[in-house]
């Protein structure tokens, strides 16, 4: 099986790697030179034309950008050129791993039925580490057939393949998830500065919280105070991790997909506001969980 690779940036190229390790015949394709070098060196065939003349060819298309606009953009083509939806041999399956908007997700697997294609889109979570030891999880969202089809392919890249249901389905278990996560870290940081202005001790509070109903990944894996985890990114200095600027992102995506659901969800929207605040403020380059370094300087000053 001949499986086009687009988007060859961090979590992209280790995927890519991955998938050729598992024994698929992979050719890679970036709009960036330095990502397309960075793919040769990593020992991937990686295209000089494209994005759509890669698609040419193969029986796959895995896409993996930053936004919907850019998925949609190479699905479609721009300025006139063919996309890869144009390009591919009829019944393609387009597997599409980057996080954008449930609305985008639908968006482009109506695009992909029109054209004749097969489609699942695919988020992922487990982060740069999870993409280089293949550990990621996948949610997917598609048809039956077309779920049985990637599932293979995105084992050889993940860990866990769990399919959400129907198109978009992925991107909404993503966002869901994404936003738990969001107030979790918070809420976990918020316990932590409390626990210090009271004169609790970081070890004792995680003793405690991480064996009784506190638990949670942003206690456990995520501790946001070094010392507890030493694995966490408050270890090294708030060091990526998850960035927040990521984590921006991704509540930008929560934000869109409450606002045209109507759902009510307070908690999820303020912590959207303050991680917009975060990631444009002092945690533009920091893991999430560096938030708590707000909230004790927040605190410091009431
Ligand atoms: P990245 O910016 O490192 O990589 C995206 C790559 O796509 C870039 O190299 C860019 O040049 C390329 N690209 C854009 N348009 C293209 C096109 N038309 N053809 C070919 N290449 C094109 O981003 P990343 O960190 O790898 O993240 C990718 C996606 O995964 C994002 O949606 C992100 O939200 C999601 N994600 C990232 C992480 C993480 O920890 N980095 C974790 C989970 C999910």
């Amino acid at each position: 099986m001949r499986i086009a690779f687009l988007g060859l940036g961090h979590m992209g190229l280790p995927m890519a790697t991955n998938l050729a390790g598992a024994g698929h015949e992979v050719v890679g394709f970036d709009v960036a030179q330095p990502a397309r070098d960075a793919g040769r060196a990593a020992g991937l065939e990686v295209a000089e034309s494209g994005p759509a003349a890669v698609a040419t060819g193969v029986q796959v298309v895995i896409t993996m950008f930053q936004t919907g606009a850019q998925v949609l953009d190479a699905y479609r083509g721009i300025d006139g050129a063919p996309g890869l939806l144009e390009t591919a041999e009829p019944d393609t399956l387009f597997i599409d791993c980057s996080t954008i908007a449930v609305d985008d997700a639908r968006a482009v697997h109506a695009l992909a039925e029109q054209a004749g294609h097969r489609s699942v889109d695919a988020p992922v979570s487990g982060g740069v580490v999870g993409a280089e030891n293949a550990t990621l999880a996948f949610m997917v969202g598609g048809s039956d057939d077309d779920f049985a089809a990637a599932q293979p392919l995105l084992e050889a890249m993940g860990r866990r393949v769990v399919h959400c249901g129907g198109a978009g389905l992925g991107q909404a278990a993503k966002v869901c998830n994404n936003m738990i996560l969001a107030v979790s870290q918070i809420a976990v940081a918020e316990a932590f500065v409390l626990g210090e202005k009271l004169g609790l001790d970081h070890q004792a509070l995680f003793d405690v919280a991480s064996n009784a109903s506190g638990q949670c990944w942003a206690l456990t894996t995520n501790c946001p105070v070094p010392g507890p985890v030493p694995t966490s990114p408050a270890n090294r200095d708030y060091a990526p991790g998850f960035a927040g600027v990521l984590m921006d992102k991704d509540l930008g995506l929560a934000e869109h997909a409450v606002t045209s659901s109507g759902v009510s969800a307070r908690m999820g929207m303020l912590a959207r506001e303050l991680y917009r605040e975060f990631a444009s403020g002092p945690g533009a380059g920091q893991d999430f969980s560096g938030i708590i370094n707000t909230i004790r300087a927040e605190s410091a000053h009431a």
